[in-house]
């Protein structure tokens, strides 16, 4: 009888610790944020098959409802920051993302996914790389259909993207994007398709990981120096000086960079054509602009390699630098960031900074 009593005694121990601890598994659930911004994950056409449509009509609330079983993945909550396509997206909007992500997950919160237009979804990712100040993971994404099209990959990129964010494998892996079951790091990725869903590619160091159906591997760390390591910072900035780009092409005008220096640029970026390259015109150009203390960056239209210091331009003597791997939009952003801390970099040094992030 003393043994039987004992035997209850102890099932009843074990099963209200199995109880409690299902219970605290369950209050255990990462806390992520979702942080929508806009773009075609969150617009709607008159048809589902019709290619026409508005970016940014479908609020945070509705997006999360129409993904199944998401609240199983995180304790989760959404927040509108804007409703736009991302060729809209401004500085303005990037500074309200940064300063609100700082802050988030300052406090409990484990991990961001940001919902964003695919245009220039990179864009944001690497300024944000460069300006948030935690080793907690933020995801960008968004999708390439309407929520109304047939086929709308946005739910299960919604669904990835929070399970990137809410596993505790993603720390230390900077700022990413999560499209189509990829993972990429916010230095590498870039835009390669106008209309596939198999849009986004790193094509210099390929995907950091795969996320399937929420199942989360990683095969690499990101390439740059990056957020916890990032010497930039969006605190207290309320706007980031004017850099223009300009695209390079067979024959092309010196006028253009003339007349951007006359319009206020604080910098340039040069999308030359091969390795950083452009008319002898335009590297007078760049001369003239150089002269004024104004930094003349050369990045390259060609979406692969790195752009070399001195290839087959004489950066000392023209005063330009080299953007290393950064394609056009992002040296603008490295260089708007550089000048808005310091406008009196010397070349070498902002040379420095294109070498390291
Ligand atoms: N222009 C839209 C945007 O960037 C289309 C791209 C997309 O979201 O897929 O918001």
């Amino acid at each position: 009888m003393k043994k039987q009593i004992f035997n209850f005694a102890f099932i009843s121990v074990l099963l209200f610790a199995f109880i409690q601890n299902g219970f605290s598994q369950e209050k255990k659930l990462p806390k992520v944020i979702i942080l929508a911004t806009g773009g075609t994950i969150a617009g709607s056409g008159e048809s589902s098959t019709g290619s026409s449509y508005t970016s940014g009509k479908v609020t945070i609330e509705s997006m999360i409802d129409a993904v199944p079983n998401i609240r199983k993945l995180a304790d989760l909550s959404g927040e509108q920051i804007s409703n736009v396509g991302s060729q809209d997206m401004s500085v303005k909007i990037w500074l309200d993302l940064a300063n609100r992500i700082n802050e988030l997950l300052a406090g409990d919160v484990d991990g961001i996914v940001i919902t964003h237009g695919t245009d220039t979804q990179e864009e944001t990712a690497y300024f944000l790389n460069l300006v948030v100040k935690s080793n907690k993971p933020v995801v960008l994404t968004g999708s390439m259909r309407p929520s109304t099209a047939l086929s709308a990959e946005g739910p299960l990129n919604l669904y990835n993207a929070v399970a990137v964010a809410a596993s505790p494998e993603s720390k230390d892996h900077g700022v990413m994007v999560v499209m189509n079951d990829k993972i990429f790091g916010a230095h590498s990725v870039t835009k390669m398709n106008t209309t596939n869903v198999e849009t986004f590619e790193a094509p210099m160091h390929g995907q950091l990981g795969d996320v399937n159906f929420g199942e989360v591997t990683f095969y690499h760390y990101p390439h740059g120096l990056n957020t916890t390591k990032s010497r930039f910072s969006a605190d207290g900035i309320k706007s980031l000086p004017r850099v223009d780009i300009v695209y390079g092409c067979a024959d092309m005008s010196p006028d253009l960079i003339d007349i951007m220096v006359k319009a206020g640029a604080k910098g340039i970026v040069v999308a030359g054509v091969g390795d950083g390259n452009m008319t002898t015109a335009t590297l007078e150009a760049a001369k003239r602009a150089t002269e004024k203390g104004i930094p003349v960056v050369r990045s390259a239209r060609v979406p692969t390699g790195a752009v070399l210091i001195h290839g087959e331009v004489d950066d000392e003597k023209y005063g330009t630098i080299a953007s290393d791997e950064l394609n056009p939009q992002k040296a603008r952003i490295l260089l708007m960031l550089a000048l808005q801390q310091d406008k009196n970099r010397t070349r070498e040094e902002l040379q420095q900074l294109f070498i390291d992030y």
